[in-house]
């Protein structure tokens, strides 16, 4: 059950939506555009250039930040820093995704998404008790994986049980 072929849909959707903000669809925009939809991680702006670069040889560093901004700043695509993890990397994603928050593990890196009626809850009491009108929220919460806590368990106990000094051996005089 590997071909569960993309719907057609969040393609439109996308296409209407940059005609809704006036945007060209250019060749290196559709191929980012459908690289971050299509993708089910979280990719940078490196990883996207050299997949980019797979489908389209003549696409440049420069090309694609810029493209990547524009798309960003269109409202297509979500820009998220990850906690940091990754240093400087900013990483994208597709606006088409229902909302989510992002649970990372600062050990090893990885990103798990949470779906779920909370946050929906959340934004809709942040709405209603301050009057205000979301655009955007991120959620991300930062900790240990159940592997990385069970490592982490480990390195401790190997800590623990480690000398504190090594014996200071002397010759027999
Ligand atoms: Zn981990
Ligand atoms: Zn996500």
């Amino acid at each position: 059950m590997s071909s569960a072929a993309p719907s057609a849909e969040p393609r439109n959707k996308t296409r209407e939506s940059l005609k809704h903000h006036g945007v060209r669809l250019t060749r290196q925009r559709q191929i980012l555009l459908d690289l971050i939809d299509n993708s089910g991680e979280h990719l940078d702006a490196e990883r996207l250039f050299q997949l980019a670069k797979l489908k389209d040889p003549k696409l440049n560093r420069v090309t694609v930040y810029r493209t990547l901004k524009m798309l960003k700043e269109s409202g297509l695509v979500d820009e998220l820093d990850l906690m940091h993890q990754a240093g400087d990397q900013h990483f994208y994603e597709t606006r088409l995704k229902q909302e989510h928050a992002h649970i990372i593990c600062l050990r090893c890196g990885r990103v798990e998404e949470f779906f779920g009626e909370p946050l929906q809850k959340l934004r809709r009491q942040v709405e209603s008790h301050f009057g205000f009108q979301i655009m955007l929220a991120r959620t991300e919460i930062g900790g240990y994986c159940a592997h990385c806590q069970a490592l982490r368990a480990q390195e401790m106990r190997e800590v623990a049980e480690q000398p504190a000094l090594p014996p200071v051996r002397r010759k027999p005089l």
